[in-house]
């Protein structure tokens, strides 16, 4: 424990974003064995090979859509790919594959399901790198980050191979003595799955690993911006001998997501949603879902607090403050989005965690060797941290470090720290979801209490102290699904992931997660005497 609260130094965090114990740094550059373009960092790279598909994958088949649509890099805008724009007639198509696999996947034993998500899982490992490039290509995020997120990604199917054979259920003692009551654990049958672009890879084996070891069968419609990734991972499915039909990927555009998402939510032959985005989308989702009376998953925005009380170490709350804000260059729904800072310690952390930002983060092309701080998804989501300084800054907000674009790039943006911020402020309000750090100053447990749960949304939250009594209280008394406790980061494959308030529904990975996808039926025998 006393190792894993030790300050870290400079790209330590980065380390433990790459799940630490990950991949050393590459003796050649991380871009080596790609075609020739893509040596010029970013351009387009990785356009041929096994792992590069840009159809549809239906009923075990690589399928073609009346359309195509662009992927791009968002370091350079360079197009990637041109994927299959799948409308409604192939959404209808996937669910039916998936529906007619169902019965005989379900029938599939536990452990013979978990021996080919196993195979699934060993595929990932065998051939990481290529999948990390992918996602470096397609979002834009360090190639680092990226290893970590495919070793990430992977564990989430090597959990759930294992997780597939303790599905257990129960023996009821009953009330009459002729009878006896059982409780069978059923698979809920087809789940249309719905990504965002943030985690292209992790986001679909943490939902679609808990589907089918419970025996259910999938129709997953990835993210407009990073469909290659889902894409890839259709074919190691396919490779591992997933049977056909059982995993099926539908990419589309964002102007067919849409009517897309409205047939997985209203088809009767979908039995479960289960998304990750926004939580706007969401709601749609889930008005959409209600007329079939769908099961549901939803895992939507955050707007963590991370809060520092006087009794903190200063040095770790700044190494927390870095790992949790900056990580994929702060797209992550769990990143610290609202930093409350005690008066006595406060001059001391926005001091220190200034210069950290300087000292360790770059920001580059995420095929650069060294960067920290790969570009944001897109020029909407820079106008967006834009719009939230200029807010902040109009109110009396004051530019620590960082604060305008980068000049790397359209899409790039200085790492950003604001103090003299107030719950007044448009990025106090809502999800920034980009490299801004703005710092409230309060003066008591309570105080910080009440604007840390002011929010309706409530996935993560941090807090440093070293008062026993005091992290036993505000553990208790956040507000939110997941608590790091002098810690920035806390996502793990064995743990439960998930949000209160309109964070979500529902919960992922861990023993948990597969709860999603199963039906409880009770069993009543009669007449026994
Ligand atoms: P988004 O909601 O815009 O998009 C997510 C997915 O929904 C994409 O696949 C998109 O194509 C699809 N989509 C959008 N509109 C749709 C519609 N009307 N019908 C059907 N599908 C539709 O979100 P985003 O911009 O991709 O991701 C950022 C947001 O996601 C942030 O708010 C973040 O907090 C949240 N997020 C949450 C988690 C979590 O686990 N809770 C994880 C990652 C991201």
């Amino acid at each position: 424990m006393a190792a894993r609260l030790a300050p870290r130094s400079s790209r330590a965090w980065l380390t433990a974003v790459s799940r630490g114990r990950g991949p050393p740094l590459l003796p050649r550059p991380p871009w080596a064995g790609l075609l020739p373009a893509a040596r010029s960092l970013g351009a387009a790279a990785m356009s041929s090979g096994p792992l590069w598909r840009s159809e549809g994958f239906v009923g075990g088949g690589w399928v073609k859509a009346p359309a195509v649509f662009p992927v791009r890099n968002p370091a350079t805008g360079a197009e990637l790919a041109q994927v299959a724009d799948c409308g409604v007639a192939e959404a209808r198509a996937a669910v039916r594959a998936a529906y007619e696999a169902g019965a005989a996947w379900s029938a599939v034993p536990a452990k013979e399901r978990g021996v080919l998500l196993r195979k699934w899982h060993n595929l990932m490992i065998e051939n990481k790198d290529d999948l990390a490039k992918l996602i470096t290509a397609e979002n834009g995020k360090p190639l680092r980050e990226a290893q970590g997120e495919i070793l990430y990604s992977a564990a989430f199917l090597e959990w759930f191979a294992e997780e597939a054979r303790r599905i257990y259920g129960d023996i009821i003692p009953s009330s009459a003595k002729d009878r006896k009551s059982l409780v069978l654990k059923q698979p809920v049958g087809v789940a249309a799955i719905i990504t965002p672009w943030n985690f292209p890879s992790a986001m679909i084996t943490r939902k679609v690993g808990a589907a089918l070891a419970a025996g259910c069968t999938v129709v997953v419609k990835p993210a407009e911006d990073t469909p290659l990734s889902a894409l890839a991972l259709a074919e190691l499915a396919n490779q591992a001998g997933i049977p056909a039909g059982v995993y099926n990927v539908i990419p589309c555009s964002r102007q067919q997501a849409p009517a897309v998402g409205e047939l997985l939510c209203t088809d009767p032959l979908v039995a479960k949603i289960s998304f990750t985005g926004s939580t706007a989308t969401g709601k749609i989702l889930l008005r959409q879902a209600a007329d079939t009376v769908k099961r549901v998953s939803m895992e939507l925005g955050g707007h963590a607090p991370f809060i520092v009380f006087d009794s903190a170490d200063v040095d770790k709350a700044v190494s927390g403050a870095l790992a949790s804000k900056y990580r994929n260059s702060g797209q992550t729904c769990v990143c610290s989005n609202r930093f409350l800072v005690q008066k006595g310690i406060h001059d001391a952390f926005v001091e220190k965690f200034a210069q950290a930002i300087k000292k360790e983060l770059r920001v580059g092309n995420g095929f650069e060797e060294g960067t920290t701080q790969g570009p944001l998804i897109n020029e909407k989501a820079v106008e967006k941290v834009e719009r939230h300084i200029d807010d902040a800054v109009s109110q009396g907000a004051s530019v620590v470090t960082g604060g305008k674009r980068h000049s790397y790039g359209k899409n790039f943006f200085e790492p950003t720290l604001l103090s003299n911020v107030t719950t007044s402020m448009l990025c106090t309000q809502e999800e920034t979801f980009g490299p801004l750090a703005p710092v409230i100053k309060f003066n008591t447990e309570e105080e910080a209490l009440a604007i840390a749960n002011s929010a309706n949304v409530g996935l993560a939250g941090y807090f440093f102290s070293r008062d026993p009594a005091q992290i036993w209280r505000v553990a208790e008394r956040l507000e939110v699904g997941m608590v790091g406790v002098n810690e920035g980061l806390l996502s793990a494959v064995e743990c439960p992931f998930g949000g209160v308030k309109q964070s979500g529904l529902g919960r992922e990975g861990s023993k948990y997660g597969i709860d999603e996808y199963l039906e409880i039926k009770y069993v009543c025998f009669g007449g026994l005497q």
